[in-house]
């Protein structure tokens, strides 16, 4: 860690810290660079099934990087420094533009869900940029769900609800993503009339173990049901848990059981291909960080 040298506070970095220094800006200048060229990045597409039917509704646009040494670079890792480095908007940009251009083409008329950082709302360019992008591709605006996590909505200004309003009246609908791992879950319900909560994946991974996440998933279930809001359970992996949401009245499940985040069929070859040059599987890009 850095030290403070006595009275003189001169700030010194050890060496350690200035290789993780050295490293995050080697990686954010890379990540400029994919972004300008269009290269190693890509746009997966995880399912999300109605629980009742077993229709897919929805599917999650979800981006990747393929870096061109370190390999498949967790978006947990990348999209924090898009955020902070002023490259967010770029980078939903390739995702809006590619989700779009794919669902258009989908045959069985799901949705497309693309995940949206707060520090895109109340800039007064987000929604221009969705119009065009819809326009351009054709893509239904009702067809476009916009997720955002809860986090990032933490201490919203009336300018991000602004955004928010009129995305709805465009048609486009809103989920709030992570749901129960913000500081104020409930006030954000109270912000503003969302059409999806999606629970986050930590409450269901421990519904056999500890009483409070069941506790979790069984309110929001209810909550749900009485506010007219569509439930979505995130990572959902085994049958138990699929029954458990089910008989609770979740209305949504998304998870490694029901389909992993794949590319889209033209994407394919060129994925199989960087799998073989680093020996990596899709093992690699589902793991959950
Ligand atoms: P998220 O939006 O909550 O996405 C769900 C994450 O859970 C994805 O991780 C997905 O691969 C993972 N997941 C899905 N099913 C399962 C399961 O059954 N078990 C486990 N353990 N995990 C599962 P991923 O793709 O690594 O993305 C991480 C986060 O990065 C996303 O969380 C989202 O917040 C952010 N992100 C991804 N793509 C974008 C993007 O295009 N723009 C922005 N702003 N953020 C993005
Ligand atoms: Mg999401
Ligand atoms: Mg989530
Ligand atoms: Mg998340």
């Amino acid at each position: 860690a850095a030290k403070a040298a006595g009275k003189g506070q001169v700030l010194v970095f050890s060496p350690a810290m200035e290789l993780r220094v050295r490293e995050r800006l080697r990686l954010e200048a890379d990540l400029r660079s994919a972004l300008e060229m269009k290269d190693g990045m890509f746009v997966f597409y995880q399912p999300i099934v109605d629980i009742e039917t077993g229709r897919v509704t929805t599917r999650e646009a979800l981006v990747r990087w393929h870096h061109p040494d370190k390999g498949w670079i967790s978006p947990a890792q990348f999209v924090p420094i898009a955020e902070q480095r002023g490259l967010i908007e770029q980078l939903s940009m390739f995702v809006l533009q590619s989700a779009s251009r794919e669902a258009a083409r989908w045959p069985d008329g799901a949705r497309v869900a693309v995940n949206i950082s707060a520090n895109q709302l109340g800039k007064g360019t987000l929604v221009p940029t969705i119009l065009a992008v819809l326009v351009r591709s054709g893509l239904s605006p009702d067809r476009l769900e916009v997720e955002l996590t809860e986090t990032a909505l933490f201490g919203s200004e009336t300018g991000c609800i602004d955004d928010l309003r009129r995305l709805r009246d465009i048609g486009v609908r809103i989920a709030l993503d992570d749901f129960g791992t913000g500081y104020s879950s409930l006030s954000h319900l109270q912000m503003f009339r969302f059409d999806k909560v999606k629970i986050d994946g930590t409450f269901i991974r421990h519904i056999a173990t500890r009483p409070e996440s069941a506790a979790v998933v069984k309110f929001v279930a209810d909550l749900g049901r009485r506010l007219d809001i569509t439930t979505v359970v995130e990572g959902v992996e085994t049958s138990e848990q699929l029954d458990y949401i089910r008989k609770e009245g979740c209305r949504e499940a998304q998870g490694y059981l029901l389909g992993a985040p794949a590319p889209c069929d033209a994407d394919a070859p060129a994925i199989e291909r960087l799998h073989h040059a680093h020996r990596q599987s899709l093992q690699v890009l589902n793991r959950k960080t």
